[in-house]
């Protein structure tokens, strides 16, 4: 017996053809078929079938209900794939994502990230930066609002700019876990079909966007700077630092969709609120009960109260190599007492201990948006400029006027930084406590 196969339902998506553990299933003509001599019923892809086209045969046990089979067995349910690299090869040809003819791919979407009642306001930069992308296509730009007790966020989303939002709220999905949580947005791209799908370059963002690129087949850019849409060919591109930070690479995603792209935190621009926005809800179920899921939440331990988090900071005072000692750490902290501001600085003030690492801004550190930016004695490597340049204000002080942190500055202060820092103190603390300056 084998799995049955509706063909005037079928879609064409090819989520069976992927998910199917034994290779029994492709696409012919755009429509799904089955491989008798392979299919073991394991009714995996009755499972992911958006459109309820495949069915098992009367008197075939679902995988839910069927005893444990011995590991090696004829009868084993979704047994070891083989080596990964082989099955790769081998699926990648008929992968579940690839534009084929009567696809929608359609609309720009953004994950926003909810979890223990806080939405991470990256998700409404990138509702910001999605609403551009949706313009230069001519669609639609979608929220996908993923946990438990979401209601309060819809009209968050609709007010920072996306016009539907597609919800799956279920208890399951309380606390993040990978497995459910990828598996809900993974049925929604199936489903509904989106062309651009993006989310910041969180902890969750980081963890889960992968795991979704692989069950859809597709490629994901991670940690973009830039995004655009290419005028001509209507592609994503996607900007993002490579070999070392050394090159800004271009990539695409030509064949496959939907395109994904993850974005650091304070890249893009926060898009202006506006109150009342309203918008289409579309809610959908989530298709795993707790039993399902392999990861259990023992406890939450919340992050120490101490910790830095420079990607919040208004002002940084940010220190490089420039400054010769740690003993010379005492002029930046003079300044940043003055204004109220936080310390950062360089991969070389990291390494040489002046300052820890979770200070560190750039490609490998944080990436930051203050409003104003003071380097002092930095030379602005592109490592370092990537993680700092959209600042509203930079202020650099460096002795070499050929330094390339003066073409990120808005205002360069060529001089040794002994002299240039103490003087500056002195004025805004001077200013200050007059009330002059702000
Ligand atoms: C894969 C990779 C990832 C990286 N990630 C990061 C990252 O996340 N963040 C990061 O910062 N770097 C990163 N780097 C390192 C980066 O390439 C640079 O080496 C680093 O940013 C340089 O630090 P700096 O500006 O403190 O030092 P330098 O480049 O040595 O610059 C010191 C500057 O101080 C000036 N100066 C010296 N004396 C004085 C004085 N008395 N008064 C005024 N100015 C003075 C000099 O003119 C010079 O411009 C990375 C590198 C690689 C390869």
């Amino acid at each position: 017996m084998t799995v049955l196969i509706d063909s005037a339902r079928c879609i064409g998506c090819g989520a069976c053809v992927v998910e199917c553990p034994v290779e029994a299933l492709d696409l012919v003509d755009g429509v799904a078929v089955v491989d008798p001599a392979k299919c073991k019923d394991t009714g995996s892809c009755v499972k992911v079938c958006p459109a309820n086209a495949l069915s098992l045969p009367e008197g075939v046990v679902k995988p839910s209900e069927a005893p444990k089979a011995e590991p090696g067995s004829k009868n084993e349910v979704n047994p070891p794939l083989p080596d990964t690299v082989k099955d790769y090869a081998k699926t990648e040809k008929k992968a579940a994502a690839q534009v084929n003819p009567g696809d929608v791919w359609s609309g720009v979407w953004v994950v926003i990230e909810y979890s223990r009642g806080e939405v991470a306001p990256v998700s409404w930069e990138l509702l910001g930066e999605g609403k551009k992308l949706a313009n230069d296509l001519g669609c639609e730009l979608a929220g996908v609002l993923i946990g438990h007790d979401v209601e309060k966020v819809i009209p968050e989303a609709f007010a920072y700019g996306a016009e539907k939002v597609y919800v799956i709220d279920d208890p399951v999905l309380k606390d993040y876990r990978t497995e459910p949580y990828s598996e809900a947005v993974t049925d929604l791209i199936r489903k509904y079909q989106p062309e651009i799908i993006l989310m910041g370059a969180t902890a969750m963002g980081r963890d889960v966007f992968p795991v979704i690129a692989t069950k859809m087949k597709t490629g994901l850019t991670a940690d973009c700077t830039v995004l655009g849409i290419d005028p001509d060919s209507k592609l994503l591109l996607q900007t993002r630092p490579a070999f070392g930070g050394n090159i800004m690479a271009t990539i695409l995603c030509k064949t496959r969709r939907p395109q994904m792209s993850t974005v650091r935190p304070r890249v893009m621009a926060m898009p202006p609120r506006v109150e009342g926005r309203t918008g289409e809800v579309v809610y959908e179920e989530l298709g795993i009960a707790e039993n399902d899921v392999r990861t259990k939440i023992v406890e939450f331990i919340k992050g120490d109260a101490k910790s830095i988090f420079l990607d919040k900071a208004e002002i940084l005072v940010s220190v490089g190599l420039g400054l010769g000692s740690k003993k010379n750490m005492a002029l930046a902290e003079e300044l940043a007492e003055a204004l109220g501001a936080t310390i950062a600085g360089t991969r070389g003030a990291v390494e040489a201990g002046w300052i820890s690492h979770d200070r560190q801004v750039g490609q490998t550190g944080v990436t930051v948006r203050p409003k104003l930016y003071i380097a002092i004695g930095i030379s602005g490597a592109i490592q370092h400029l990537v993680g700092m340049e959209t600042s509203d204000y930079i202020i650099a002080i460096n002795n070499d006027p050929e330094a390339p942190i003066f073409r990120v500055a808005n205002y360069g202060i060529v001089g040794d930084l002994n002299e240039v820092v103490p003087a500056l103190t002195a004025e805004f603390k001077k200013r200050l406590q007059h009330g002059v300056a702000k």
